[in-house]
């Protein structure tokens, strides 16, 4: 068997039964968008993330220094995923030789900037010859462990919301693959290329406890709300038209795909937040979406395991996806 046919979640899946923590401090292995720790009482939160070259990022089309910020940006996003405080991280490069300095002095320039954008300190790293680049960040942020919101934990019954709009970083990607930096609208490029971590929103939604479990949009809404499910031991119904579009994202699909919501199910790299609360908590989540300035929308709701994952379609057509989204292998 290789890896094309149990794909990148299935051998994380096999990873987690042959390598289960014993400690008894290990509050979550893997299986979250962050480790949890349990340290001097504290909740110790780690994650990390790696970018490489030709994969993740092209050259032609990000520079250096949004590279930087990017990097650690998508690290950022874990630790707001669990309603966590972003704190220290280590950087490790892999790079090939004939890179300018000018590169890595704009690459770190970038980096400085999400650091002091978001509060956070580089302590250490380590750097190797590659013949492509290869971007590794490890984050460790802290958090309230009463507060922490896992992928574990939403109810049948519970509500399923997303902050922000889905859609426009996957759309950038097309334009920036198919056309370049000037083929589409700034908005929709600048989603790909400097996304922004919610970690303001994390931390109130984890502060006012009405949610019961959290992931961010990484590699598509449909997979990660997989992942919300599966560790839930729940089903779910999402309404096609309820997913958050955004004006540029409506405007532009057209040009892209027949369908205008496959992009905004499939789509990785939006970084928004994903989450489930009871539906009593309705108005207390309008009134702080309303306070920060961050659109919260419902688009579903928890049902029973057995239902597994349905997709409502305008005309009230119903479907069960089999295309969720982003797998390195598949
Ligand atoms: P995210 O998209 O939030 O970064 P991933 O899908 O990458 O999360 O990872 C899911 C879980 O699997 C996380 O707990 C992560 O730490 C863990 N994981 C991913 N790759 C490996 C690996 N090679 N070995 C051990 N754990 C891994
Ligand atoms: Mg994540």
């Amino acid at each position: 068997m290789d890896l094309r046919e149990i794909g990148e979640f299935g051998l994380i899946d096999r990873i987690r039964k042959w390598m289960a923590a014993s400690d008894a401090a290990v509050i979550q292995g893997i299986g979250d968008d962050v480790a949890v720790i349990e340290m001097a009482g504290k909740a110790l939160l780690v994650t990390t993330d790696i970018l490489i070259e030709g994969i993740h990022f092209d050259r032609s089309w990000i520079d250096p220094y949004r590279l930087g910020k990017k990097a650690l940006i998508v690290n950022l996003s874990d630790i707001a995923a669990m309603g966590g405080n972003p704190k220290y991280f280590l950087i490790s490069l892999g790079l090939p030789k004939d890179l300018s300095l000018s590169f890595i002095s704009s690459f770190y320039r970038g980096l400085k900037e999400g650091t002091r954008k978001f509060r956070v300190d580089l302590v250490g790293g380590d750097t190797s010859l590659s013949q492509k680049i290869v971007i590794n960040i490890c984050l460790i942020g802290e958090g309230r462990k009463k507060n922490l919101l896992f992928r574990r934990g939403a109810r049948v019954g519970d509500d399923l919301l997303v902050s922000g709009t889905l859609g426009d970083a996957a759309l950038g990607l097309k334009i920036l693959q198919t056309k370049g930096l000037m083929g589409g609208p700034k908005g929709l490029i600048e989603r790909q290329l400097s996304p922004c971590p919610r970690i303001q929103l994390g931390q109130a939604i984890a502060e006012s406890r009405f949610a019961t479990a959290m992931i961010d949009v990484s590699d598509g809404l449909l997979i990660d709300t997989t992942h919300l499910l599966e560790e839930s031991g729940v089903g779910a119904r999402i309404w096609e038209e309820r997913v958050p579009l955004s004006r540029l994202y409506r405007k532009w699909i057209r040009s892209y795909s027949k369908d205008p919501y496959q992009i905004a199910l499939c789509g990785g790299e939006d970084y928004e937040l994903l989450f489930t609360a009871p539906p009593e908590t309705r108005k207390k989540i309008s009134s702080l979406a309303l306070s920060l300035g961050t659109p919260i929308t419902r688009i579903g709701e928890i049902l029973p395991q057995k239902e597994g994952l349905q997709i409502i379609r305008e005309d009230g057509k119903k479907y069960s996806p089999t295309r969720l989204g982003f797998d390195h292998f598949k």
